[in-house]
């Protein structure tokens, strides 16, 4: 059989679980906007389905939702130049995640480590659809055909299960119909750590607000968590091998290497030598200068939801085009009636 050849196209989602973080957008969005003027087909979306599995207030799930796409727009990425959903409005998502369901194992669920993380001590109380998420996820991807997915590095162990999915459905029904998608996991900031603990990753659902720095936040907020922010008492080190053993510093560089577009190095050779009581300002002002242009343009988008919610529905009629065959196709080889 010859191996198709599949258009280069990046799918990539976040979830309105609550407000976008410095990590969402260091890790995942920045490298959205910029893969928008590389040779690739981009869709975006924010996966409402994936954030129900564990509870959200019906209100604050509409209102993130749509805040959720003005972050987006407002972080550089075109209606013109992606596509933008959300989606629920895209039922094919779903439809393809239930066949999904038969093609994924339990064993390979069981070892996802988000799920262990995220159901905790209590997993029994844990939702259905927390345990399958992933397979909502290899089904958000595929329904595409998407060749490349950016994330952050939280986000590998799925899109290895993503592969393992295509390749056990390609084999079982012996056809070469899905693709092995690649994963795109680049830049210094792939895994923003929290402001409270620099081993655990910022996460937008993190009970701490103070965990977490918000694409919302002011200049003052912003420049107080930073002030409290956990360090260790010793100046920065000159060079990247000093932060080996020190989570919380390593991370507010990594933090000033991503918004600033330098590497690591660059920064060290700028601020090695320096206390925290000096640096902490300087990395105040820049994410307060790079950040506060964001939020200001969501508050904007959000004074106007109707044009968001126009938005959504016209990249939802655009996405169908490539979602409905690829839908009936699977159906086809599966062996539905249709
Ligand atoms: P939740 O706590 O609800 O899981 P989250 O902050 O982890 O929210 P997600 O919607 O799960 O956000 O993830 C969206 C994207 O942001 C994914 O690509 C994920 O890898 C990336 N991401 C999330 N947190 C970080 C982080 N701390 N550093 C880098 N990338 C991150
Ligand atoms: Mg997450």
């Amino acid at each position: 059989m010859t191996t198709p050849t599949f258009t280069p196209r990046v799918f990539s989602g976040i979830q309105p679980s609550g407000g976008l973080t410095l990590g969402n957008y260091l890790g995942a969005i920045k490298r959205f906007v910029s893969m928008q003027d590389e040779a690739f087909e981009t869709i975006y979306c924010m996966v409402d389905l994936h954030a129900i599995t564990v509870w959200q207030d019906p209100a604050d799930l509409r209102h993130n939702t749509r805040e959720l796409a003005a972050g987006f727009i407002a972080s550089g990425i075109s209606p013109e130049k992606s596509i933008l959903i959300n989606q629920s409005q895209v039922p094919e998502h779903a439809q393809l995640a239930w066949i999904f369901n038969c093609v994924a194992r339990m064993g390979w669920m069981k070892r996802m480590t988000q799920f262990k993380d995220k159901a905790g001590k209590n997993a029994e109380a844990a939702s259905l659809g927390l345990f399958g998420y992933p397979a909502l996820m290899a089904a958000d991807i595929l329904i595409y055909h998407a060749t490349h997915v950016p994330v952050g590095e939280d986000q590998k162990q799925h899109l290895e299960l993503t592969r393992d999915i295509a390749a056990k459905f390609n084999h079982d029904y012996g056809v070469d119909f899905f693709p092995l998608t690649e994963p795109v996991i680049e830049g210094a900031a792939t895994r923003v750590m929290s402001l409270r603990d620099g081993s655990k990753k910022m996460s937008k659902s993190d009970p701490s607000d103070a965990s977490r720095i918000n694409m919302t936040d002011d200049a003052d907020t912003l420049a107080k968590k930073i002030r409290k922010a956990k360090t260790d008492p010793d100046a920065l080190p000159s060079e990247a091998a000093g932060l080996a053993d020190r989570p919380e510093a390593r991370n507010l560089v990594n933090i000033y290497a991503a918004l600033n577009d330098q590497s690591v190095e660059e920064v060290l050779r700028e601020v090695g030598g320096q206390q925290f009581g000096t640096f902490k300002p300087l990395l105040a002002e820049l994410a307060v200068a790079k950040l506060s242009p964001i939020s200001e343009e969501m508050a904007r988008l959000m004074a106007d939801p109707s044009e968001i919610d126009r938005i959504l529905s016209r990249g939802a009629g655009q996405a169908r085009e490539i979602t409905a065959p690829i839908l009936e196709k699977t159906y086809e080889i599966v062996g539905m009636v249709r």
